[in-house]
């Protein structure tokens, strides 16, 4: 590892409050994932944060903050898949992986250079149970290895609620959770995204604020929607399509 050994107390901090230990084991992982995403800040653009602070609590505590709804999502399913679209930086993804080495997780992004990134990640760290795939949602979501295929699926500032739907929901099974980290004051985007949550066969599931405010040191909202009913084949449209023309 190279460089000055990260501050990692709001990590910490954070598995505390679910009663999680902070293992030599995850601490290593975490240090070596914070200095990679330094390292790789510099060349390539994987987050406009460069304070290692507020990459610290922005990016990893606001992962951590899912884990309930993970663990709901993973209960009894053996092994459970877990998909998380536009990925990016690995967020949540990577964070979840660390602490959750039993699940499968699936890193998908349209961007190569960020997949790059996380095939070092995961080489480096050896985690075993996470395949980073370079395509884009609309594609990858016909395929039939992934469509219906999954527990959980996240999205964290992917896009407009209506177009993450559109974009996550075909990779879940009946019954499958997809998990929205959110801003505040999303009331218009949620009320402009119920005919696309009918239309793709999702009911909204909760809103709430997301748990460690105080650690991420910033108000967001959890939006979670269960998907009730397969969806139907013509979703997610062409690629492009969602984002221009989202459902409504
Ligand atoms: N989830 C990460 C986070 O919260 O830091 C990254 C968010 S970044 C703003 C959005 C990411 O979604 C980008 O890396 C982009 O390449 C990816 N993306 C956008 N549209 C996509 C699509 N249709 N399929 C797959 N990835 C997509």
């Amino acid at each position: 590892m190279s460089g000055e050994p990260l501050d990692l107390e709001f990590v910490q901090q954070a598995l505390g409050r679910w009663g999680e230990a902070f293992t030599p084991e995850r601490e290593r992982a975490f240090q070596q994932y914070g200095q990679l995403l330094l390292q790789w800040n510099r060349q390539i653009n994987l987050t406009g944060l460069d304070e290692w602070s507020a990459i610290q609590r922005r990016l990893l505590v606001e992962s951590l903050a899912l884990l309930p709804w993970v663990d709901r999502a993973c209960e009894r399913k053996t092994p459970c898949r877990m998909i998380d679209v536009g990925t990016g930086a690995g967020i949540p993804g990577i964070p979840i992986a660390v602490v959750r080495p039993s699940l499968m997780i699936t890193l998908l992004d349209a961007t190569k250079k960020k997949i790059r990134f996380l095939e070092t990640v995961v080489q480096q760290l050896r985690l075993a149970n996470v395949v980073p795939i370079h395509e884009r949602a609309e594609v990858l979501a016909h395929q039939p290895a992934h469509r219906g295929r999954y527990h959980l699926a996240t999205a964290r500032a992917l896009a407009h609620l209506a177009t993450a739907c559109e974009l996550t929901l075909p990779f879940l099974a009946p019954g499958g959770l997809a998990l929205f980290p959110k801003g505040t004051g999303i009331e218009q985007e949620l009320a402009e995204s119920q005919p696309a949550l009918a239309l793709l066969g999702g009911e909204l599931l909760a809103v709430e604020p997301l748990p460690l405010a105080d650690l991420v040191g910033t108000a967001s909202t959890l939006v979670v929607v269960r998907a009730v009913r397969p969806c139907p084949p013509m979703y997610p449209r062409r690629p492009g399509v969602p984002a221009k023309r989202p459902l409504g």
